[in-house]
């Protein structure tokens, strides 16, 4: 928060889509003293948290957790399975999805970056065509943004796996799932994702700082004949050292403690009743947006995101605007627009721990702040959500 001098009473509304708003059980997990990451205590710990996050991503397979950003994962991804020259398939789909394709042009990966317009997923039918065309099987990757956060699109991986099966193709499937990661429905091991790319500060309900390699058997295999210098992202100390719930290098101990926590209270809740309750808000935004007489920058309904909505404002309105009005008025903090859609969308978080009544809150900031901005838009938003949600 800015040194200022004027107090706001009540809470901070943070509607950005990650990091999310960490429940308080969470943060009262990591209220604790630091023990020895060498000693015993901490490898039982290592071991139970290691085992428990394979729930969240659907896999019996080893999951690595690194001391770092979701980009450093990206990074990790990219190193431990591949090498330069390697011709790999990636997809336009918004902001993420054209940073992870930078990190694979330093790594000197030979890509076809398949252009795309920032308001759909990707289309499982151009999976298909291009690895049919691929007759050689030179392609050796596959990489797909699950939810694409800057745009509110979320792209169909199962699907995905289909197309990539009907072209009986054998390239690896990479999948970025860090604003979908225990907010949408996803399955690494049954959707043969070889490695996905998690991150804590989204749906995971924890703060910035830890993020995740799922590693299917196929990645292994191709670890082994990957020749990128890596040290920090290696995987091959990592996994001898997980074994026994140890790191090569400090695990970021107290957000272990945190990742316990979280991990045990999506179980209490279970998985679907989480899945069910982003759908829950995600439709509820949408009837809010529609109502409003805005657009939703996401094309497809079969494409909607669950964990975030971005909203175009109309020509000649300023959306970054809108936003520090709502700041400003109602101390809520909403997405902007990044990219090619600056100015031109907000988003609206509605992942992570959250419920009716915070969504409630969140809808009637935007409206007032519609209204406060000179937005032109109908009223009455806020109530078709309320319908929908008191149903
Ligand atoms: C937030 C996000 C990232 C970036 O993660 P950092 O932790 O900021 O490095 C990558 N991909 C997606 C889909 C994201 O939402």
């Amino acid at each position: 928060m800015a040194k200022s001098n004027s107090f706001k009473a009540g809470r901070h509304f943070l509607q950005i889509p990650g990091p999310t708003n960490i429940p308080d059980r969470v943060l009262r997990a990591m209220d604790r003293a630091i023990i020895d990451h060498r000693g015993p205590e901490f490898g039982e710990l290592g071991k139970r948290v290691l085992d428990k996050i394979k729930l969240v991503f659907k896999t019996s397979q080893p999951v690595v957790m690194y001391p770092g950003s979701g980009t450093g994962a990206w990074e990790a991804a990219i190193v431990n399975t591949l090498n330069a020259g390697d011709k790999v398939l990636m997809f336009e789909t918004g902001q993420f999805s054209s940073l992870w394709w930078e990190i694979a042009q330093k790594f000197n990966l030979d890509i076809d970056f398949v252009p795309g317009d920032w308001r759909t997923g990707v289309d499982p039918k151009v999976v298909e065509q291009k690895l049919n065309e691929d007759k050689d099987k030179k392609i050796k990757a596959v990489f797909v943004v699950h939810n694409e956060t800057s745009t509110g699109v979320a792209s169909r991986i199962g699907e995905i796996r289909k197309a990539i099966d009907n072209a009986n193709h054998p390239a690896l499937f990479m999948v970025d799932t860090i604003s979908s990661l225990a907010s949408i429905d996803y399955r690494h091991e049954e959707w043969k994702v070889d490695v996905t790319v998690g991150g804590s500060q989204k749906g995971l309900l924890l703060p910035p700082g830890l993020s995740f390699n799922a590693i299917s058997g196929k990645a292994l295999e191709a670890h082994k004949n990957a020749k990128q210098p890596k040290h920090y992202w290696d995987w091959k100390p990592m996994l001898e050292n997980n074994k026994n719930g140890f790191f090569p290098f400090t695990p970021a101990t107290n957000l272990v403690y945190g990742l316990e926590e979280a991990l045990d209270m999506l179980m209490e809740e279970g998985l679907d009743n989480v899945f069910a309750r982003h759908v829950r808000h995600g439709e509820a935004t949408r009837l809010a947006v529609k109502a409003w007489g805005l657009e939703i920058l996401c094309k497809n309904p079969e494409e909607y995101s669950n964990s975030l909505t971005a909203v175009l404002v109309p020509e000649g309105c300023d959306a970054d605007h809108l936003r520090k009005v709502i700041l400003d008025e109602y101390d809520m903090s909403l997405g902007m627009g990044l990219n090619k859609v600056k100015g031109k969308v907000f988003r609206i978080g509605h992942l992570g721990d959250f419920n009716d009544l915070m969504l409630a809150g969140t809808l009637s900031g935007v409206e007032m702040g519609l209204k406060k901005a000179g937005v032109p838009y109908k009223p009455g938003g806020i109530m078709a959500a309320l319908d929908f949600l008191s149903k």
